[in-house]
């Protein structure tokens, strides 16, 4: 497994001011920063810009417009985006992707340099050792519960920054089984964490497609509250059937789940 330097450079896509606009710090002003890498595929996926590494310029959304920067940043530089794009005050920080459990360094280096900043991180929840790597370092973990019928075949990331910076070497899960280990293993590291699960709720699919993750969630952490997101439609997904939202509630609440129905705010505020 690569060791973790906690200087290390990774590749960002940007860096911007906004709310949150999932899970359970929505609302929160926040300063997002997007780290471009994902190893998985998911059908819904509404950044598949992010699947392209360290070849486009990161945005960095500042007071006074948009620069186009080198997009491999240690986190001292990005520490320096995060100053220029916080309109007053600190803000907590959104690490988001992409998956950026693929750069666990550069997030314990932020860690180190934040200042009074809380760190929100988003994750796919699909790689338990590194997300151990740094849980110490955030204050919240939003992770996505993740259907493997949702999921397209895995991509592993072959790229090196300028300094010899490489993705975190964790295999990505595969198959059903090895999705149900990487999940539970996850869940049992955020169980007593300040942390969400977040579910993506799709057209065609059932309850059934969605059970075998509640169980899991009610099994391992089911004190973690869920967040249950219907799909903002985009490439060729649809909304889910108002039913079958209902129906996972229900199945949620069975299970003694704490469940709350929440479609991405950002997004009917028509916000970044
Ligand atoms: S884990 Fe996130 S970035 Fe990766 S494919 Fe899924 S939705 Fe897209």
């Amino acid at each position: 497994m690569d060791a973790i330097h906690d200087s290390a450079a990774a590749p960002l896509i940007e860096v911007f001011a906004s709310i949150q606009g999932e899970g359970a710090w929505v609302g929160e002003p926040q300063v997002f920063v997007r780290l471009a890498g994902c190893p998985l595929r998911c059908s819904w996926c509404d950044t598949p810009e992010s699947w392209v590494v360290g070849k486009n310029p990161a945005k960095v959304h500042g007071l006074k417009g948009v620069e186009e920067q080198d997009p491999w940043a240690s986190p001292f530089i990005a520490l320096t985006w995060i100053l220029s794009a916080e309109p007053r005050e600190p803000r907590t920080i959104s690490i988001t992707g992409g998956e950026p459990l693929m750069w666990p360094g550069f997030i314990r280096g932020l860690g180190n340099i934040k200042g009074p900043r809380r760190v929100h991180l988003e994750t796919a929840g699909a790689h338990p050792e590194a997300l151990a790597s740094v849980l110490d370092m955030v204050d919240h973990v939003s992770l996505d519960l993740k259907p493997d019928q949702d999921m397209g075949p895995v991509v592993p990331l072959d790229v090196e920054g300028p300094l010899g910076e490489r993705p975190w070497g964790e295999e990505s899960p595969k198959s059903s089984e090895e999705w149900r280990l990487a999940r539970r293993r996850c869940l049992a590291l955020i169980a007593d964490h300040d942390a969400c699960a977040k579910l993506i709720i799709s057209a065609d699919r059932g309850t059934q497609d969605y059970l075998p993750l509640l169980e899991d969630l009610a099994q391992v952490a089911p004190q973690i509250p869920l967040f249950l997101q219907p799909v903002t439609p985009c490439r060729g997904i649809s909304a889910p059937d108002p039913s079958l939202l209902t129906d996972v509630v229900e199945d949620a609440r069975d299970l003694g789940l704490t469940v709350r129905v929440v479609p991405q705010v950002h997004k009917t505020l028509g916000i970044q």
